[in-house]
């Protein structure tokens, strides 16, 4: 018999949702056009809008995150628009892929797995290409685990006629974006990331010269126009019927959030990764980003070790279900996210675990180094 069934999920989404809203999802479904459900609607507007650090509205979908990704594509561009797309990883492709399919045409910055896409070249390729009407790119690369330098392309791109179209799947509410502040024009969530959610839920906010760009753009789109649910959202409720029991949830979530503040949510999310690099450095395996992120830790898999193997001993022995790498990574790195309800204590348990994983698999390590770096790395810091 196989007492060992309690499971950890430490991937980067779907992620641990915190008991508040698996409860919160319990209650009984209510009809959406009701005046209760306005309310909770309007809670949720006003709170979104302090997660995204914005003063327009925030619009959400019954989708995954890609479906936001692709609202932004058909809500901003016409057929044959010029779009500049930084390609650095999985998600960054995902930008291309889409803008392709609508008939749009993508001028790459390609950047090597690993690293961040440079400020300088961005620059450049604004200079070179002003009619491009916008510049999609990823807060995170959840897939190399790099954190792009967002505000400073900001920066360059509120000076020119190019959107700022950012994917912060899993990068909002784990670092400062302040959308307003920076001047990001379009900025992309999902609920199973950052937000501690299950899968679902897709949101999109928008700056004002943004929403002028809505409503000039020339692509066809229905299910997921924004001026539809602009209009909608006027009167407190949604175009079509919206994934209410998912919203009862984000409704918690966001209560949490307002009750102890974007800033200490930041400062554990820069704790929970800070610990985590800590540990794999005294272990002396490698990090696999040169730039990394908050949101979660990507290791490389050593030398000799078979990266499938790994995952399959970590997942079916001890339960924890970390992830892998995804396209030309798959099985030469291992991603620890740090996403959702976690503790410092998930910390240690995923260190332990990858510690008992490669020894196992005959890979020669100081057991308990990676797991006394991190305690050590959280005890410093109280
Ligand atoms: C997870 C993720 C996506 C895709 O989201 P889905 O919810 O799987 O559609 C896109 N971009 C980034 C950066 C992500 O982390």
């Amino acid at each position: 018999m196989d007492l060992l069934d309690k499971k950890y999920l430490l991937a980067p989404g779907p992620v641990p949702v915190p008991p508040k809203a698996l409860l919160a999802m319990a209650q009984p479904v209510i009809h959406h056009r009701l005046p209760e459900f306005s309310a909770v609607l309007e809670t949720i507007r006003a709170d979104l809008k302090y997660l995204f650090q914005t003063r327009n509205d925030v619009f959400f979908f019954a989708s995954s995150g890609t479906g936001a990704m692709e609202a932004c594509v058909v809500n901003l561009f016409s057929p044959g628009d010029k779009v500049i797309v930084v390609r650095g990883g999985k998600f960054g492709e995902r930008w291309g892929e889409l803008a392709e399919t609508y008939g749009l045409e993508p001028v790459y910055i390609d950047v090597q797995w690993g690293l961040p896409v440079q400020v300088e070249v961005v620059k450049e390729v604004l200079t070179t290409h002003p009619k491009a009407k916008g510049l999609l790119m990823q807060a995170h690369e959840t897939s190399t685990g790099v954190k792009h330098p967002v505000a400073e392309i900001a920066a360059l791109t509120r000076h020119t006629e190019t959107l700022l179209v950012v994917d912060a799947i899993s990068a909002l509410g784990v670092y400062p974006l302040p959308m307003d502040e920076l001047g990001i024009d379009v900025m992309v969530a999902g609920s199973q990331k950052s937000l501690a959610l299950p899968p679902g839920l897709s949101f999109v906010a928008l700056s004002d010269r943004a929403w002028k760009r809505v409503e000039e753009a020339k692509l066809p789109r229905y299910y997921f126009d924004l001026r539809k649910e602009k209009k909608a959202l006027g009167r407190s409720t949604t175009a079509y019927t919206p994934a209410v029991s998912l919203l009862f949830g984000l409704s918690a979530i966001l209560k949490r959030l307002r009750e102890v503040g974007l800033e200490t949510l930041f400062a554990h999310y820069a704790r929970l990764s800070g610990a985590c690099r800590a540990g794999i450095e005294a272990l002396g395996l490698e990090l696999f980003s040169q730039a990394p992120c908050e949101a979660l830790t990507i290791v490389k898999v050593p030398e000799g070790v078979d990266g499938l193997q790994l995952m399959k001993l970590m997942r079916e022995k001890y339960h924890v279900t970390m992830a892998g790498g995804q396209a030309k990574l798959k099985g030469k790195v291992v991603r620890i996210a740090h996403l959702g309800y976690q503790s410092p204590l998930d910390v240690v348990l995923a260190l332990s675990t990858l510690e008992m994983a490669l020894s196992e698999l005959g890979y020669k390590l100081p057991l308990g180094a990676g797991v006394a770096a991190a305690q050590k790395y959280f005890l410093q810091e109280v």
